[in-house]
């Protein structure tokens, strides 16, 4: 037992809780808290976290469900020296739906996003992407926030949240800084935050009643799989039939989450029922820069892109 309360380097480990109560009293006697004299950070409040976000910077590794984060810290153990846990911040982990914009704090579980019956009823491709991460464990463990700053291409959430237009709320000690999905991503697991940030939430406007959309994951098995492709279309229609937004995300076809932007401009301002979805494929399958991997082939990417965003064109026209 006495293992498990030490951490890799061989330290005791200490409660989060009680190392807090710890830091206040020493601030509270005005000493210094020398950085890197903890293992476990574990506040209540985001103003804390701020503070030992800005304290310690990438010295304390920020953990929300750990199913990205313990994965890497197993196999690079020596790179942890401290913890900083989110887990017990409340406000973070809230839903608030308002008339126009829906926030979601970035603790929010993908358990939470799938069964959640207004998520499911406002943001369905959240919803349906979220009940198809991993398994339940891992969907109850697994945050929005956690897939979003992993910023792997395949993360399951990544592709909904450029297709809804999603904005990110960074917050620092100095205050906080919005940033769109789309610009947030800049490569394979890299992002514009910096060390001084946390992931606070994530807005976004609330769709039309009537908008359109089709969620598509593919893999190599149904359950516990990294995509090898993901896809999340939306249309929104005036009364007319005609297609008056139209936005195309795909994950795992490129280095970060993308939109098909070439895509978008075909089917925007035509009637739902003049589109060629053979056409709006090639154009989507034009658009992406896949690489092979153990999960794919550039031709398998290209075909299968081509394949499901026709698929739900015709879907759509069929409804
Ligand atoms: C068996 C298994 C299956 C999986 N299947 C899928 C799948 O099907 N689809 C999929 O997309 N993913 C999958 N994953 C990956 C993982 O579950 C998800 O990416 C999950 O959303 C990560 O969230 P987390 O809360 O566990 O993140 P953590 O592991 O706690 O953190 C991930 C990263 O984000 C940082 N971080 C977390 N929150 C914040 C914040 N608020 N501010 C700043 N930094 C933050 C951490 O420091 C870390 O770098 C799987 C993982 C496992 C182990």
């Amino acid at each position: 037992m006495e293992n498990s309360r030490r951490n890799a380097s061989g330290r005791p480990k200490a409660s989060g809780s009680d190392f807090e109560a710890e830091q206040e009293n020493i601030q509270e006697l005005g000493r210094e808290v020398p950085v890197g004299s903890a293992d476990y950070l574990a506040p209540k409040s985001l103003k804390k976290a701020l503070e030992y976000r800005s304290r310690y910077g990438y010295k304390a590794v920020v953990i929300a469900g750990g199913t990205d984060i313990m994965v890497d810290y197993f196999e690079r153990l020596s790179e942890v020296s401290s913890w900083l846990d989110l887990t017990k911040i409340q406000d973070l982990k809230e839903i608030k739906f308002g008339p126009e914009k829906i926030r979601l704090g970035s603790m929010v579980t993908h358990r939470k996003l799938a069964t959640d019956s207004r998520i499911r009823e406002n943001l369905p491709l959240l919803a349906e992407s979220a009940s198809e991460v991993g398994a339940w464990q891992i969907q109850s463990r697994g945050t929005l926030g956690g897939n979003i700053v992993t910023s792997s291409p395949a993360g399951d959430a990544l592709a909904p949240l450029l297709a809804y237009q999603a904005r990110f709320i960074l917050g620092s000690v100095s205050g906080q800084r919005e940033v769109a999905a789309e610009d947030f991503f800049t490569g394979p697991k890299e992002n514009v935050m910096t060390q001084e940030e946390l992931l606070i939430e994530v807005v976004i406007p609330t769709p039309r009643e009537g908008t359109l959309s089709r969620w598509k994951k593919v893999g190599k098995r149904k359950a516990m799989i990294i995509s090898s492709l993901t896809m999340a279309l939306l249309l929104e229609l005036d009364d007319k039939d005609e297609i008056t937004a139209a936005r195309a995300a795909y994950g795992a076809v490129a280095p970060r989450p993308i939109r098909a932007t070439e895509l978008e401009v075909y089917l925007t301002g035509r009637k739902l029922t003049e589109i060629s979805a053979g056409k709006a494929g090639e154009l989507a399958a034009q658009e992406i820069s896949p690489i092979t991997d153990i999960r794919g082939t550039v031709d398998f990417r290209c075909q299968v892109t081509r394949d499901i965003t026709e698929q739900a064109l015709l879907g759509f026209q069929q409804e």
